[in-house]
């Protein structure tokens, strides 16, 4: 489990071992998106083309710094590259989104992904093409995650942690991880998972890589005074690889860079073990070894001297460094009065901070919310204010932190709440705090907006859709918000609904079949066959806009996202129940609906015709029956037949018509 053990000794003669663990350092996945990388920024360097990777490639900034120098540029989607650029997808891998966008965007893709964790795209989007539900054990903001959900249609479920797993109840799961979590967590989420699911499919998709380079960590851990984990601050590898470590050896240091090294601690102890995450290179490995050995072999004494030195001569430096305009400088408050602040920054000149200039989040008076002694943070504005200080401001410092949270917002696809402050062409200006951006009248709203002057001094929820910090400019949309919230509701109510399930909805709009109704926030189809027992030739012979009903859901496709609804399955069929309402020889009043050569029909009710034959319609001779009733015309009729079987009814207008005299006297001599 050890990959290299580097012997040095102290100046008593001790002997102190720095081993390696095994498996420390690049793993197959990044080593190949490395290459991929650097193969590009040689091919196409000079063709004018630009190469970009979408993300920094892997979390380590000497690495990506590199890359910078050698022409290789990030950007965090497809549109902020340059139509006719290179785009290398790295090893964690996009949504399928991504590579239409990048396409569209006329963009040539280098696709980088890992094959570990393409085969983790593949299975989820497999699983939800087949209809099924996925659980991704993972961190929901870690790339790796989000491309998976990309490719299974943003519709799994991520999940963190075990308390999480206990939310999702009564699915049919496929369940698959993402590459680097610990076999732990994926073993308690699943076993959680399992109480309470039908588990289709378990794919443990955790890269071998990460769990050997882990169970070396571990096992080095175990048996070393010091443990250093190499890696970027970022990395989550790394950081878990830290976490396994630290449970085993409390003296353990994450190390992003040289600076970092506890060089006073290492010099103390003797077995010192050293890990290192997927991202780091190396030659980083090989740096920090060297420099421990160097700190070992070196006099402790003498090391704590020349570090106190060092100290002394870093103070002596900044005393005479002035800091120059933009730096952000900390100091300690040596005067305050209502109007500014000064403070020592440690150099020939103080700094000056002007109420103007201090962004006070409460209200008061400077001297009451500052006083001599405090530290402060603020930014350079002039290095010269005209009376021998340096100018600062806090106001600008936290403006840098303002975008910062902006293009985090950006990144991690978040809301922040913006308060519109005027109407400028083509949109309004909102601002972020002390950041101003843009909203176009077209991502105001979900619905036309003509002015802008209703929203003028209204807070709104918005998504960040573009920022240029260089050039000032952030780009909002409310709209994108709006859409968003209508999509989780649309998910929420979708997720309560089932087929049979009878709700209240309102009757939003008519088309020639049907109306369209709204139950809760979604919209289901009521078809006009499924609105009456009876013939309807509109919709609007039965509703009106706005009419409360209540609708059963008779089927639902979620792959198109339609509902179809019905009203009549609220009523019995009326031949289901014809028994209880009619009996031969009740005369009934009913509308005339159609008329043919042999008869007419009557409409009892809704979905109930019954026959009135044309030798029934009259005591005379009827030849045309037209001439006797009409379509529309209400008409009384006794009933000859009820025929349940044939669901025909026969009717009898002329049995409710008195008889002719003569055919009176005739039937009074047939009673004789
Ligand atoms: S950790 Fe494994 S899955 Fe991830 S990039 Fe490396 S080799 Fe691929």
């Amino acid at each position: 489990m050890e990959k290299e053990t580097v012997r040095v000794h102290r100046n008593d003669g001790t002997e102190v071992t720095i081993t390696v663990a095994d498996h420390a350092g690049f793993c197959f996945g990044v080593g190949r998106a490395l290459d991929k990388t650097e193969e590009a920024a040689q091919r196409f360097s000079g063709s004018g083309r630009k190469v970009y990777t979408c993300g920094s490639l892997i979390h380590n900034k000497l690495v990506t710094d590199e890359l910078l120098e050698k022409g290789v540029g990030t950007i965090h989607k497809p549109e902020e590259a340059e139509p006719g650029s290179v785009v290398i997808v790295r090893a964690h891998g996009e949504p399928a989104r991504f590579y239409d966008a990048a396409t569209q965007h006329s963009l040539e893709i280098i696709d980088a992904t890992c094959p570990f964790v393409q085969k983790v795209q593949r299975l989820a989007g497999e699983a939800i093409k087949e209809g099924h539900d996925v659980v991704i054990v993972g961190d929901p903001k870690h790339p790796e995650v989000i491309g998976i959900n990309g490719w299974a249609e943003d519709k799994a479920y991520v999940i963190q942690t075990p308390e999480q797993a206990e939310t999702v109840t009564g699915k049919e799961l496929v369940i698959v991880s993402q590459t680097t979590i610990r076999k732990e967590l994926f073993d308690e989420v699943v076993g959680k998972l399992e109480k309470n699911n039908t588990i289709l499919k378990i794919n443990n998709t955790i890269c071998s890589a990460t769990s050997e380079r882990q169970n070396a960590c571990e096992e080095l851990a175990k048996k070393s005074d010091l443990m250093v984990v190499i890696g970027g601050k970022e990395s989550s590898n790394t950081k878990k690889l830290w976490e396994i470590s630290k449970k085993y050896c409390e003296n353990t240091y994450f190390v992003e860079n040289l600076d970092d090294l506890p060089l006073k601690e290492v010099a103390k102890c003797c077995k010192i073990g050293v890990a290192a995450g997927a991202s780091t290179p190396e030659r980083i490995i090989k740096e920090v070894i060297a420099a421990m050995s160097e700190a070992i072999t070196k006099d402790l004494e003498m090391v704590e001297e020349m570090n106190e030195m060092e100290a002394m001569m870093d103070e002596i430096e900044k005393s005479l460094r002035l800091p120059g305009r933009g730096e952000i400088v900390t100091g300690e408050i040596v005067h305050v009065t209502n109007d500014y602040v000064v403070v020592n920054l440690g150099c020939k000149k103080d700094g000056v901070i002007p109420k103007d200039e201090m962004a006070l989040e409460q209200e008061g008076l400077l001297t009451e919310l500052f006083k001599e002694g405090d530290e402060i943070q603020a930014k350079v504005i002039k290095t010269d204010d005209g009376d021998g200080n340096i100018l600062l401001s806090k106001k600008k410092l936290q403006v840098n932190e303002h975008w910062d949270e902006i293009n985090a917002a950006l990144d991690d696809k978040e809301v922040v709440n913006v308060k519109i402050v005027k109407e400028v062409k083509g949109g309004v200006i909102a601002t972020y705090k002390e950041v101003s951006g843009f909203i176009p009248m077209s991502q105001l709203s979900d619905h036309f907006v003509e002015k802008a002057d209703e929203f003028i001094g209204k807070v709104l929820p918005v998504k960040v859709s573009r920022v240029d910090q260089k050039r000032n400019k952030a780009v909002f949309s409310h709209k994108a918000f709006l859409a968003e919230e209508k999509a989780k509701k649309i998910a929420e109510i979708w997720d309560k609904l089932s087929v049979g399930d009878v709700v209240e909805g309102v009757v939003m709009r008519f088309t020639d079949y049907g109306a369209f109704v709204d139950i809760g926030g979604l919209d289901g189809l009521l078809h006009i066959s499924e609105i009456s027992w009876g013939k309807l030739k509109h919709p609007q012979e039965a509703l009106a806009i706005g009419d409360k009903i209540n609708v059963k859901i008779l089927s639902m496709n979620a792959e198109k996202g339609k509902i179809s609804l019905g009203l009549k399955q609220n009523m019995p069929e009326p031949w289901s129940v014809i028994d209880e309402k009619y009996e031969v020889g009740q005369v009934i009043s009913g509308k005339v609906v159609q008329i043919k050569d042999y008869g007419a029909f009557v409409e009892l009710e809704p979905g109930l015709d019954g026959l009135v034959h044309i030798s029934e319609v009259a005591y005379k001779r009827v030849t045309n029956i037209a001439d006797e009733i009409s379509v529309g015309q209400e008409v009384s009729a006794k009933i000859l037949e009820i025929d349940k079987d044939r669901k025909r009814i026969s009717l009898s207008i002329k049995e409710t018509l008195e008889a002719p005299v003569a055919e009176a006297a005739e039937e009074a001599a047939d009673e004789e």
